[in-house]
This record gives structure tokens, sequence and C-alpha cells, in this order.
């Protein structure tokens, strides 16, 4: 197995999808096996591409089959640096060790991990409403999303396309019926304090019983509240929304105590843990007792890492979700994972993101009655196109520290 999958080359490439570039990985064996992996800068993550360059001298002439071998050899090498963006490469490094590995011996890569246990994934249709809002001017006219109409339209999509849940995020609502996003957490608006008020409470309840109306009794609801606040504005929410029926409130905070104190004081299922990396970040998630369900990165952690993650999560009764909202082949990166581990709660996806997306990739996913159809192709069961990629070049003002001007202080 030793002068298998022998590492010849270890590539980083881009291309743009007109409102974030994606990312990817190869890396090529002597016997011209690639193995993928889907990454991603734009989510508050600068320079993951520049780490996984500068590490990668050390992939050369080393056997992918042995890829945690070569996990540890990199986290000897950054350990004082680890989390962010250092486990973001090691986690990408990771992912395209486990493609390579899985072409290599022809099997899906769901192979590696114990076999799939399921051949279908549920799924909610992540950013409902947020990106035909937020991103308007990439979808055609009657996509877009300016209104209280727009919103009751796209909830009716939901159900009409065949999905059981769906996703959204905080929107105010003006007299005329108009919304905007808030979310301070990501600076929009800038208030650090991320304090929530009452107008925007009411008209986030406005807005949930505006797609539940819509969407109807049978699909679920979930709401990402993300980073937008702190404890006590999260404990508004959670009270001010206790009459709405919501499958789950998504929270994103770095104080677990606070957090399972924020669900017992909820109605609602918590779901959290999304920008966490490593198994020592989860672990007092779950030894407070704060999470219903624990959301995992697997482009982040890498996907053999998750499954560690997702069995830690069991022994305290807790399913995992993944967290997906890159391109089809995180988006497969993801089904994997959620085929092969047994405590599976439900699948992040976004089902219009962009327009070319499927030209950038061999395969799109399969969804079917709500469902994602886990591939039996060998590897992730999808690449991307590199033809494609001269077509949509990466657009160098775009990602977290280039995407918006500075705010200048104006008091
Ligand atoms: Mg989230």
């Amino acid at each position: 197995m030793r002068n298998k999958a022998i590492i010849a080359e270890v590539k980083t490439l881009s291309a743009n999808i007109s409102f974030r570039n994606y990312q990817f990985l190869k890396i090529t064996a002597e016997d011209g096996t690639v193995g993928w992996a889907e990454f991603d800068v734009n989510f508050g993550s600068p320079g993951v591409a520049h780490i996984i360059n500068e590490l990668s001298h050390r992939l050369i002439g080393q056997s992918a089959m042995y890829h945690e071998f070569i996990f540890e050899d990199l986290r000897n090498m950054t350990r004082p640096g680890w989390g962010g963006v250092i486990g973001e490469a090691l986690g990408a490094i990771e992912n395209a060790l486990l493609d390579l590995k899985a072409k290599s011996l022809d099997v899906p890569v769901y192979m590696l991990l114990g076999g799939k246990v399921r051949d279908k994934l549920r799924v909610y249709w992540s950013h409902c409403v947020s990106y035909r809002h937020g991103r308007a001017s990439h979808y055609p006219e009657d996509k877009r999303i300016y209104d209280i109409d727009g919103v009751r339209k796209i909830s009716r999509e939901v159900v009409d396309q065949g999905f059981t849940a769906l996703k959204t995020n905080i929107f105010q609502y003006d007299g005329e019926g108009r919304i905007s996003g808030w979310g301070p957490g990501m600076g929009a608006p800038y208030e650090p304090g991320r304090n929530i008020e009452r107008k925007t409470i009411r008209d986030l309840h406005h807005h949930l019983s505006t797609m539940r109306e819509a969407a109807g009794p049978d699909v679920d609801i979930l709401i990402d509240l993300n980073f937008n606040m702190r404890t006590e504005g999260y404990l508004k929410v959670v009270k001010a929304l206790a009459d709405l029926d919501l499958f789950w409130i998504e929270i994103d905070t770095m104080d677990p105590k606070s957090l399972a104190y924020i669900r017992s004081q909820s109605k609602h299922p918590i779901s959290s843990c999304e920008t966490l990396i490593g198994l020592n970040q989860f672990l007092p998630y779950f030894e407070n007792q704060a999470v219903d369900v624990a959301i995992v990165d697997t482009p982040w952690n890498g996907v053999w890492q998750s499954m560690k993650i997702a069995a830690a999560a069991a022994a305290y009764d807790v399913n995992v979700a993944p967290h997906n909202f890159y391109g089809h082949l995180a988006t497969m990166m993801n089904a994997h994972f959620s085929a092969a581990v047994p405590n599976f709660r439900i699948m992040e996806t976004d089902i219009d993101r962009i327009a070319w997306d499927h030209e950038l990739f061999t395969h799109a996913p399969e969804y079917k009655d709500g469902y994602l159809i886990v591939p039996d192709r060998p590897g992730w069961g999808t690449e991307p196109n590199e033809a494609a990629f001269a077509k949509y070049p990466p657009n160098p003002a775009l990602g977290p520290a280039k995407r918006t001007t500075p705010g200048f202080l104006t008091i």
C-alpha cells in the first residue's frame, strides 16, 4: 500500500461565482489519479489557500493511503497556531487525500468511513429569501425578492419543488412590506454591541409567520441567528419566538455555558457549532448540554476528523448536521459524511445559489422529494470542471479582506 497514491503535485485553484470565489485543492498522484477538495475563504477565512501552499511540500512523495499520518504530521508543524485558518487548511488537505485514496481503491469515499448507513439524505433549503434578496442582482428579475410578496412566493416554491424544510435569516420590514437584512455579527449594520431592539424582534416574528402561512403546515422552518446577538439578545428572541412552530433556532456563540442557559429557556431545539474546529472545541458544548443538534463544517474540519466529532456527539445522544453553503463539491463531501454517520439529523444545502454552478462541476447533486440521493461513484462523486474555470476566473475584489471598503469613524 505504501507505493500507492504517491503524491506528485499539490495545487490550489479558484473560480468565480459572482458573489464569491470558489476555492479548490487538487492533489495529483504519480499515476495521474487526482484527489479534490473544496474549501472556502469567503466565510471569515482569508488566507487558507496560502497556508495550504506553504505546507504542500510536506505532502510530496507521501502516500494518500495514510492520510491520518499526514494530518498528524501537519498538525505537529502547526500546533501552536491550531484552529482557525490553519485548521481549515488541514481539513482541506485531508478531504483531498480522502478523494485520492477512494479513487485509488475505486470506491466512494463513504466506503472509507464505514460504508453508508442510508441512501438518501433529508436536506433543507438554506438562505431562503436571503440570497435572492441580498444578492438580487445575480438572479433573474422574476426570482429577486424585495418585499413580503417575494417572501411568500419563495416559501411556496420550496413546497412546489418538493422540499420539506427551509432555513431563513433575520429580516426587517418597513411600512410598505419591503425587507432588509439585519446582521451586526457580520458588520451589517456596524453595531459591536450586537444589540437587537423590539422592532427587529417583531419583524423577525412577522417574517417567520409569513413564511409559515405561505409554506403551509407540513414544512419545517429553521431560523439562523448566526453571531448577531449576545446572550441577552438571544434570550429575548427565543422567548419572543416561543409561539411559533420551528424546527430549530441556530445560534453561534463561543460560550457553551451561555448557550446551555439559552437552550434551557427555549421552547425550540437549539443548533450550533458551525464555526468550531476539532473535537476539543466541540466537547464543552456537549459536556454543558448546550446543543440539541451539533453543526459540523466538514470542509473546515476534514471529513475523517468530522467522523470523530460525530462519534463524540453520539456519546451525548446528540445528532449532527453538516454545515454546507458552498459549491457542489462541498455538498458531495458533506453527503458522504452524512451517509456514513449514524447520528445524522438533516443536511444544509443551497438550492439556487447561482445560475452557472452546474457548469463548474462534472456532476450536480441529485435531489428527489426533499432528499439528496447519495452518489455511488468513486471518490466524492463529482469533480470541478477545470475547463470551465477559464470562463469564470476568480474576482480578486471578493473575499472577506477585500469584499467591502472598511468603515471609517464618523463619530
Ligand atoms: Mg448557520
